[in-house]
């Protein structure tokens, strides 16, 4: 069976390649497929914007569609911000305005000493016969009083995974991979997909 994955970002295909590659015959993202679509991500919740995404997709292509959606909840900011990570500070666009999103995150958490946070994924596979598969993965940590390190992205600079002592801006990739939301997440999803 083949997957299209609702989305062109070649990290994430690299990484879901790795991890499903070997329980579908061909893996390709949406340009490999031939479809240019965005979804209005209009959901409350990351698994109903994984889901509306990969249903989607689904109709459009009448193949099997995973989709995710992720981003960071801060607790002492009562989940935020959420389904809107992207966007916290106004920026619209794939990955709105990293620099601004950490700037406005680093100034709301100014002299608060409980910065707990997380990083979820939601994601879904959506099937032609209308079934789906669905699996959410979780990265605890907390928010750094300034930036570390220049790797990986969005909130990366200033989150510590627990553990740690040293930002996710500071770790390589492959460690990242170890231990990130997405990655706990096509973990689950691998996991009831191969007992079905
Ligand atoms: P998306 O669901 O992959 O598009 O991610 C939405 C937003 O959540 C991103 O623009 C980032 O701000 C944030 N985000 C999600 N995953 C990560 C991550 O692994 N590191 C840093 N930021 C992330």
């Amino acid at each position: 069976m083949k997957l299209i994955i609702a989305s062109n970002n070649k990290h994430k295909i690299k990484e879901i390649k790795a991890i499903l590659g070997s329980r579908f015959e061909e893996i390709l993202s949406m340009r490999e497929a031939g479809i240019d679509h965005e979804t209005v991500e209009d959901g409350t919740t990351f698994m109903e914007n994984a889901e509306k995404k990969a249903r989607e997709l689904r109709d459009i292509s009448g193949a099997a569609c995973l989709a995710d959606d992720s981003g960071i909840c801060v607790d002492a900011l009562g989940g935020a911000p959420g389904i809107y990570s992207a966007r916290f500070a106004g920026n619209d666009g794939d990955h709105g305005d990293d620099e601004a999103n950490n700037d406005l995150l680093l100034e709301k958490l100014q002299g608060r000493s409980d910065r707990d946070a997380h990083y979820t994924c939601a994601m879904v596979i959506a099937y032609p016969d209308g079934s789906e598969v669905s699996a959410e993965g979780y990265m605890f940590g907390e928010i750094l009083t300034e930036r570390h390190g220049t790797g990986g992205f969005g909130y990366d600079p200033i989150f510590k995974p627990m553990g740690y002592s040293c930002s996710v801006g500071e770790i390589t990739d492959e460690e990242k991979n170890k231990i990130s939301h997405r990655s706990r997440a096509l973990a689950a999803l691998l996991e009831k997909i191969s007992n079905n």
